[in-house]
């Protein structure tokens, strides 16, 4: 014989089982393809177009401000062209850089590559994407800084391509592999620019000439210093190519003026 109870717990059941549906259709409907933000790994509502949290978003240092109009770092009063790009020609025309490599950004993207954590590509690349903006139309195809092939095999992947191939599905743009890094580099980390641009000396060879004949390149870096390597890149590609923009992820905010 049914008691009162079982009746009761019959309902109540019921109704958690309902809830627990509801909770997971809710839960799809909010977050339908598991976005998570890329620097701390929580859910984000489908509603919020960033690949990042509110949370974050706070933390996040973004290279705002007046910046140099050649390498877009930031300049503390109104000139419009850095010390540095005034001392040095550069064969790129302009770069872009939305973050500041500090704090949570340069965390990230030490574990984008040291960790093999490939998948924060797609969230790196969504901010450049909005960043550089209308600035697309000036651009053809996309191409990246190579690394070498003992590199990509310790590695596993070339952080750089990632990116650029992230941002070629974004912009609708082909990605290209257009240069080769055919001679290792010693550490940069410790060398000025010009020591730097030594280094990287007949490092890199152009492939695909074809490709970039005439065209506007969007070269992609992770990370831009001294804008050495970039510089060294755009040398190579300016015998072919029409102009030359570059992007990266961040920008390392660096004392050094040479
Ligand atoms: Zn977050
Ligand atoms: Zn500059």
């Amino acid at each position: 014989m049914k008691t009162k109870n079982d009746k009761n717990n019959k309902k109540k059941s019921k109704f958690s089982c309902f809830l627990s549906k509801f909770s997971i259709f809710l839960e799809k409907y909010l977050f339908p393809e598991d976005i998570k933000c890329i620097f701390c790994g929580k859910d984000i509502s489908s509603f919020y177009s960033k690949p990042y949290c509110s949370y974050c978003e706070k933390e996040i240092k973004f290279n705002y401000g007046n910046k140099c109009k050649i390498c877009d770092e930031r300049i503390y009063n109104e000139a419009k062209i850095c010390e540095r790009c005034m001392k040095n020609k550069y064969d790129f025309k302009k770069i872009f850089c939305p973050l500041i490599y500090e704090g949570i950004t340069r965390k990230t993207i030490l574990a984008y590559k040291q960790d093999n954590k490939r998948y924060l590509a797609k969230g790196f690349a969504q901010i450049i994407y909005d960043y550089i903006g209308e600035n697309f139309k000036y651009i053809d195809i996309i191409t990246y800084v190579p690394i070498t092939e003992k590199r990509l095999k310790e590695r596993s992947f070339n952080q750089s391509q990632k990116l650029a191939e992230e941002l070629s599905k974004l912009a609708n743009l082909p990605c290209v592999n257009c240069l080769e890094k055919i001679k290792e580099t010693s550490d940069q980390k410790k060398l000025n620019f010009s020591e730097r641009k030594k280094n990287l000396k007949n490092c890199f060879k152009v492939i695909n000439k074809k490709d970039i004949k005439g065209k506007n390149v969007l070269l992609v870096d992770d990370i831009i210093s001294t804008c050495a390597t970039v510089q060294e890149c755009s040398n190579m590609l300016k015998n072919y190519a029409n102009n030359i923009y570059v992007t990266a992820i961040a920008r390392n905010i660096i004392n050094d003026k040479n």
